[in-house]
């Protein structure tokens, strides 16, 4: 069934050249859809074949005998040559015999016969010519596609393209991680994400990406952010629901901040001259709080405690250190050890009092 002729004459090729194809490679889309979605595990959902196109691509087989002598090589369609490795892939040294081309390829074939004949010319050593030289079409199809990973009501889809033969099944890659992954899982929220990623928040339930998650310092659950806030003290998060308040100045904090009843800032304040330069920063930004004397001041993670006397009270203000905002203002009898709170609609009359 072979075309035969001689190096030189003739490089036409008919209709009738022999059509081949890797006899292993899959041929239809199904046996590609088993190959492919068995490799994935989807938590509550499914993965299918969405599109996928077998295309088969054209490449000639030229070998050329003389007795014990022989030349074989394998071009492209541009007319490159097949290098040894991508023929192997490709599983071209095993074919089987198509009963006919699958598409009208004389064109390609005419073109791909002379410059397949001009390089055997170039790489024939015998003296005499060969005597057989068979030209064959190859066919050798190329998948693309995408995969559809479906955990209602959300999809996300994965593409690959590669030859049917060594086409592998490619890594769902997490869109919200970039893990690699062939475990598909879903959020609570809906997100599809890479099952390595997902965790769930100790306070909730709730399932999240664990990078989501933060430690509670207190009690070292992993818990979602809302469920924390920063300790005043110690500057860390913390389950609001494990906080103690300071019986001073009743902020809340992470137990471990709080000792006796009193968190660190509130057991021990250096006296301080109004010189100093935080108070002065302070005392700029909250002139009112100028008429007042015997200042001390300790500092917490994230604010300064203070306490000052005047003629018939005393004070408690806490400000942050950034913005210098006042976050508690109380007043205290001068020969009382308890504090009110002040409503922050109150703080002039407070203070100017
Ligand atoms: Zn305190």
């Amino acid at each position: 069934m072979h075309s035969r002729d001689h190096v030189s004459p003739d490089p036409a090729v008919e209709d009738s050249s022999v059509n081949l194809a890797p006899a292993d490679q899959p041929r239809t889309v199904h046996e590609l859809a088993e190959r492919l979605l068995g490799a994935y595990v989807v938590d509550g959902g499914t993965v299918h074949l969405a599109g996928c196109l077998l295309e088969n691509r054209l490449f000639l087989r030229l070998a050329a005998r003389r007795g014990d002598q022989s030349v074989e090589f394998f071009l492209d369609r541009q007319g490159n040559d097949v290098s040894q490795a991508m023929a192997q892939t490709l599983g071209m040294a095993n074919t089987t015999t198509l009963p006919h081309a699958p598409e009208d390829a004389g064109e390609a074939m005419r073109f791909l016969a002379e410059v397949g004949r001009r390089k055997l010319a170039e790489r024939w050593l015998g003296p005499d010519p060969p005597t057989e030289v068979d030209l064959a079409a190859v066919w050798c199809a190329f998948a693309q596609g995408k995969l559809r990973f479906t955990i209602e009501p959300h999809a996300v889809d994965l593409p690959f393209a590669d030859w049917a033969r060594s086409l592998k099944p490619p890594p769902f890659i997490c869109p919200h991680t970039n893990r690699t992954t062939y475990h598909v899982t879903a959020l609570d929220d809906g997100r599809i994400v890479a099952a390595e990623e997902a965790a769930a928040c100790e306070q909730s339930g709730q399932r999240v990406l664990a990078r989501e998650l933060v430690s509670c310092a207190a009690t070292g659950r992993r818990v979602l952010p809302e469920f924390t806030a920063t300790c005043p003290a110690t500057g860390e998060a913390v389950l609001r629901s494990v906080m103690v308040s300071c019986d001073v100045c009743r902020q809340k904090m992470s137990p471990a901040a709080v000792q006796g009843g009193r968190c660190a800032a509130c057991r021990h304040r250096e006296r301080v001259s109004k010189s100093d330069s935080r108070l002065a920063r302070i005392l700029d930004e909250h002139p009112l709080l100028d008429r007042w004397r015997r200042w001390r001041l300790s500092e917490a993670a994230a604010s300064y405690h203070l306490t000052a006397h005047g003629w018939f009270r005393r004070l408690l203000v806490i400000v942050d250190k950034d913005s210098l905002e006042i976050k508690l203002l109380a007043t205290g009898h001068r020969l009382q050890t308890t504090w009110d709170v002040v409503e922050p609609d109150q703080y002039d009359l407070v203070l100017r009092g």
